[in-house]
């Protein structure tokens, strides 16, 4: 099945506010299996507000309306809906139940101004709002002539309020239930969508597709996506079945041939960012570690102290100029000095200028055992990286490099035979 979501309101249209509902709908519609094929954004004006209605119900069979149900004269979703549709508004008693109950709950009386609120297009039905005072607007529609390739012979518009916390209540109280029913009904069968992400650093998204061909092809069951972000490569497989466990034995397979391939560039999945991994790794063997970072600015030492994991193993970092040069010894004497850890993590000093193409100069990262005395020894790598990068991702990237070569030289203890 495939949605329209429609948001509406002149403060998303004039740049005031950003409209962040509709990628958050996306991602849940996606989450149900239902993609989204158009976003589209009107201002509160009645003749706008229809067409795109019009042109959405043309397109998709389900169109997913925020904002513009609040009981003052911009607010035009009602009318819009129903002129689009060609049906009258009419006072629903199902609506207006529900209005005066929400403000019996808050112990006064409906201001009568409320009462618009309670107006619905013939034939739709109300949506439950636990918390504000405008009901959604649920309307399934007969096509006069039925669509071919695939297309339904209805189509569906499901009207929230704009603001986020309601509308992404109500889509948790009954949406995405309602619209899972009517799939499931649709296919004349229960089914289910389970995902796996799989994280992986230090390769670009080109050469990870490189790697797996066959895998991340449109024809691939299960279908592999694959994403950026910020340098870290993210591989999601999706499966659809009928039970849960079904989906994950589906998913199994792709997922081992995934990690034969990317090995030791993957470094989690799911919620697992590399600080989390790290931190992980640091308590599981009991080590401890302490950062000592120029160019990064203390962006690393904040990366590694907001891990989800229990950061107890991190003893806090020292922040240098990050464009005045430092060999990595004085670093380390100065990370001795003031911890008593097993691991310091050093990034080097950036070198000066941007970093561009041209750029021939590199940053080093090192990863200390810092209960050694010698300098030399102590040293278990030292990496230099090309300070090359959009100026927007250069620290995180080397936030990152710095996170993930300890993530591989930490050794974790054997567990017991
Ligand atoms: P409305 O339901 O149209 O009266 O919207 C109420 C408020 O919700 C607006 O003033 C915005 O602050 C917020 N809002 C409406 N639509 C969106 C949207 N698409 N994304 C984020 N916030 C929104
Ligand atoms: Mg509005």
């Amino acid at each position: 099945m495939q949605a329209e979501i429609i948001s509406n309101g002149d403060e998303l249209t004039s740049g005031k506010i950003l409209d962040t509902n509709s990628q958050w709908l996306s991602v849940k519609l996606t989450d149900i299996g239902v993609t989204t094929l158009y976003h589209t954004t009107v201002g509160d004006d009645l003749d706008a507000m229809i067409d795109v209605l019009r042109a959405a119900v043309e397109r998709t069979d389900l169109i997913i309306w925020t904002g513009g149900l609040g009981p003052t004269a911009d607010d035009l979703t009602r009318q819009a809906i129903a002129e689009g549709v060609g049906v009258p508004l009419e006072k629903n008693d199902e609506s207006m139940r529900l209005i005066q109950e929400m403000f019996q709950r808050r112990g006064h009386e409906m201001p009568k101004a409320n009462e618009i609120q309670a107006f619905q297009p013939r034939g739709a039905v109300p949506i439950r709002n636990p918390h504000g005072t405008a009901p959604g607007i649920d309307f399934t529609v007969q096509r006069k002539k039925p669509f071919k390739n695939g297309r339904l012979d209805f189509f569906r518009i499901m009207a929230y309020p704009g603001v986020p916390a309601e509308m992404k209540e109500m889509w948790q109280d009954s949406g995405q239930k309602s619209i899972q029913e009517m799939l499931d009904q649709l296919i004349g069968q229960k089914r289910v969508l389970r995902f796996r992400t799989i994280h992986s650093f230090g390769l670009g998204e080109s050469q990870i597709e490189a790697m797996l061909p066959d895998i991340i092809n449109r024809k691939h069951d299960p279908k592999v996506g694959i994403t950026a972000n910020q340098a870290t490569i993210t591989l999601r497989i999706a499966s659809e079945a009928e039970t849960e466990k079904e989906c994950f034995k589906k998913i199994e397979p792709t997922a081992t041939l995934i990690y034969q391939t990317l090995g030791d560039l993957i470094f989690g999945e799911g919620d697992d960012r590399l600080q989390e991994v790290v931190c992980r790794k640091l308590n599981t063997s009991g080590k401890t570690l302490a950062v000592i970072e120029a160019g990064t600015r203390g962006l690393l030492a904040e990366a590694i102290a907001g891990s989800k994991e229990p950061s107890d193993c991190f003893a806090g970092g020292i922040v240098l100029p990050p464009k005045q040069p430092i060999e990595p010894e004085e670093m380390i004497r100065r990370g001795r000095r003031l911890f008593n850890v097993d691991y310091l993590l050093l990034v080097g000093a950036y070198p000066a200028g941007q970093p561009d193409r041209n750029q021939t100069e590199k940053t080093f990262v090192a990863i200390v055992d810092a209960r050694k005395t010698g300098l030399q020894e102590s040293v278990f790598v030292l990496q230099n990286y090309p300070y090359i990068g959009h100026p927007d991702i250069i620290d995180d990237l080397y936030v990152k490099r710095a996170m993930d070569l300890l993530r591989k030289t930490i050794k974790e203890p054997a567990s017991p035979q």
